[in-house]
């Protein structure tokens, strides 16, 4: 607990009626499903106010936090600035919401509830699943006022990942494959095709061993509900199960098959047999085959 000084003449309560509060490793709120019509703030700290010369906020709770903007808000007036790419904000996903940095003070009575929020290194092949439904960001916003009272805004990647083509993932219509060598995602459709993916001496593989060269993707796939894999990619998955069949060389498809559904699900095991079946790709840059 923090005591509430300087910063109360930035208090901003009672302006919204309902809010979120979004905290680091907090569990999600019962109120989720309709969780799109909430603003959503990220806490920073939790301040209970005392001040000799303003009686009425003694005792009461204030938080120090930073808003968290959805694809909706962008345009809005609230929001509304020249210089946030409007290329950026077409492609942000569904449940993504972008970090401000604009420092704000809400009365505690404002909260309504509280949700998990999950950082999307977007650069990464292993991330950790996020499951579908859940807010996430991978951008923040420097958003301010001149001296003009005109307003600025400026969205910056906090991991730049472009693919060759300089377009930014979007989660919700597109995939992408990851390429070993220069450590980069891009568009499946960006990448040059390079003949059938197993052929000659591959042949020989075992099926365990083909498995562990499935490519890297992520985004949609065809499945009718999303996995938790999909946003962040198979890179993960597909990493533990390489550790594993080092020490089951000898595995067998069987073996293979109820690995994966016993660790992983049905579902991923289906979407790694598609994934197998994509042509041979070649990475745009440094064509490496994918
Ligand atoms: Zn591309
Ligand atoms: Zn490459």
């Amino acid at each position: 607990m923090y005591v509430l000084r300087g910063l109360i003449n930035r208090l901003q309560a009672n302006i919204f009626a309902r809010l979120f509060v979004v905290g680091p490793g907090t569990q999600r709120g019962p109120e989720l499903h309709h969780a799109q019509t909430y603003w959503k703030v990220y806490v920073h700290a939790i301040y209970i106010g005392i001040s000799q010369a303003q009686p009425e906020w003694h005792d009461k709770i204030f938080l120090h936090c930073d808003y968290l903007y959805g694809k909706r808000d962008f345009g809005a007036v609230r929001l509304r600035a020249p210089d946030i790419k409007a290329e950026i904000v077409e492609r942000l996903g569904e449940m993504e919401l972008v970090m401000s940095d604009v420092p704000a003070i809400i009365h505690g009575s404002t909260v309504e509830d509280k949700c998990e929020l999950y950082r999307f290194e977007s650069h990464c092949l292993d991330e950790p699943d996020i499951p579908p439904g859940s807010w996430y960001f991978r951008y923040e916003l420097d958003y301010e006022k001149d001296n003009k009272n005109v307003v600025h805004g400026k969205i910056k990647d906090l991991n730049p990942t472009l693919c060759k083509c300089g377009k930014t993932y979007n989660p919700n219509t597109e995939r992408q494959v990851y390429c070993l060598s220069c450590k980069r995602w891009a568009h499946i459709e960006c990448c040059k095709e390079n003949g059938p993916r197993f052929h000659n001496s591959k042949d020989t593989m075992t099926f365990a061993n083909k498995l562990a060269c499935a490519p890297r993707t992520r985004g949609i796939t065809d499945a009718e509900d999303p996995d938790d894999w999909t946003l962040v990619g198979s890179g993960r998955r597909l990493g533990e199960y390489c550790t594993w069949l080092k020490s089951n060389p000898n595995a067998e498809e069987d073996d293979v098959k109820e690995y994966f559904e016993s660790n992983f699900g049905e579902q991923f095991y289906h979407a790694l047999m598609t994934d197998l079946e994509l042509p041979g790709m070649c990475c745009p840059r440094c064509e490496r085959a994918l």
